[in-house]
């Protein structure tokens, strides 16, 4: 076969290019503008139209509860920087807890459809609440961020690890000098534990306790490391969490959660 002649393929290659260029240069422009009308934004709580950038609608939104002051061992409201009552008496495997909002009103719906209705897309306006809390741990010396991890069989059914999600999201709003980074495989959920909806705290403790495992040694051995859940209700997964990466050599743990049944 006969090679083109010399210079040939360059031209067309560069003229292939100023094309690819102004392609790009016109989607650009253009995507801003049709986005919105092509996919308006919804309420992640009840899917009705909102202004562009809002997360949730009006209605949905103050139903929203920020926890506020909270208890460092079970994240409750209470006065900042305190026990609660129930906790002075208990001892706990992670040095503080935090939450964002109280589980309930659009929130649950929002989690809801994000976690069991395929809308991964919801991970953004769910998201802003959680960052504020990475960047309260990151100022605590935090090192390493942790999501609490899916069992292999309930991931390939979902898709997507919806605390994953959250974090890939949450952690740009970390600072820029922050040498704080997130470890999506550190952990691993070695049995697929039941739904834990209407158990007794005992049990639900018992069912997780030997529910994961390190999978990345060297990752947490040593470090402080903050572990995320999308809700804490009882606390006995983010417990079970901490236990396990303590034996595996975490100096420290502390565990959030976006949302706390109250
Ligand atoms: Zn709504
Ligand atoms: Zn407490």
């Amino acid at each position: 076969m006969r090679a083109p002649p010399s210079g040939v393929g360059g031209c067309m290659h560069a003229t292939f290019g100023r094309s690819i260029r102004k392609g790009c240069v016109f989607l650009d422009s253009i995507l801003p503008i049709l986005w919105p009308i092509l996919w308006p934004a919804h309420c992640a709580g009840c899917n009705t139209l909102v202004e562009e950038g809002a997360g949730f609608c009006r209605a949905c939104d103050v139903s929203l509860v920020p926890l506020g002051p909270s208890c460092l061992g079970c994240a409750m409201p209470t006065e900042a920087g305190r026990l609660c009552g129930g906790c002075r008496n208990r001892a706990f495997p992670f040095a503080r807890a935090f939450a964002a909002l109280a589980y309930g009103g659009a929130l649950t719906q929002a989690l809801l459809r994000f976690k069991h209705g395929g809308h991964r897309y919801l991970a953004p306006p769910l998201a802003a609440y959680l960052a504020p809390i990475l960047c309260e741990a990151a100022g605590q010396g935090v090192d390493v961020i942790c999501p609490v991890p899916l069992h292999p069989r309930r991931l390939r059914q979902r898709g997507y690890n919806q605390v994953l999600e959250l974090l890939r999201v949450a952690g740009r709003a970390l600072p820029r000098n922050s040498r704080v980074h997130v470890l999506r495989d550190a952990l691993s959920r070695t049995i697929d534990t039941p739904a834990l909806g209407h158990q007794s705290p005992a049990l639900r403790g018992q069912i997780v306790a030997k529910a994961f495992a390190v999978v990345d040694h060297r990752a947490v051995a040593g470090k402080h490391v903050l572990v995320v859940d999308d809700v804490m209700t009882t606390g006995a997964t983010l417990a079970a969490c901490a236990r396990t990466l303590l034996a595996a050599g975490a100096s420290k743990v502390m565990v959030a959660a976006l949302a706390r049944a109250i």
